[in-house]
């Protein structure tokens, strides 16, 4: 299921999602906003262009929205009726565990979002995609 081949390979290893190979961030996972989303252009292994037309990743607010949601309602269980906190203080904590995971759930948005719209292929596929005439 996490094979090479699946989604999921490419969205929990940061990897393209065309060839499961080369990088999808520039950088590591950090708290510094220029660097937490920085893509490669295109991707060092198959050569997939990552920002496919412009303004390509605004959808992937939609995904971040999805993740914050279920991010939230997590974190409420746990904190009311797991820990048992006051309603005051499971805001808090959501408000604080949203604050820690917010790179976290920026780059998951951006990579289930390019998982959307591009899958795998082997390397056969790649080899005959890269002779025909650009
Ligand atoms: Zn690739």
């Amino acid at each position: 299921m996490f094979g090479k081949g699946s989604k999921l390979y490419s969205i929990f290893r940061n990897k393209c999602p065309r060839c499961h190979e080369g990088d999808f961030f520039k950088h590591k996972i950090s708290f510094n906003p220029k660097k937490v989303t920085k893509l490669h252009d295109n991707c060092p292994n198959c050569d997939l262009k990552y920002m496919m037309e412009p303004s390509f990743y605004f959808g992937a607010m939609y995904v971040n929205y999805a993740i914050a949601v279920a991010l939230f309602v997590v974190v409420f269980i746990i904190a009311k009726i797991l820990i048992g906190l006051s309603i005051f203080e499971s805001f808090i904590a959501i408000i604080l565990v949203s604050l820690v995971l917010t790179p976290v759930s920026l780059r998951l948005s951006r990579i289930v979002w390019i998982n959307l719209f591009v899958s795998y292929k082997k390397k056969k596929e790649l080899n005959s995609l890269r002779k025909e005439p650009a």
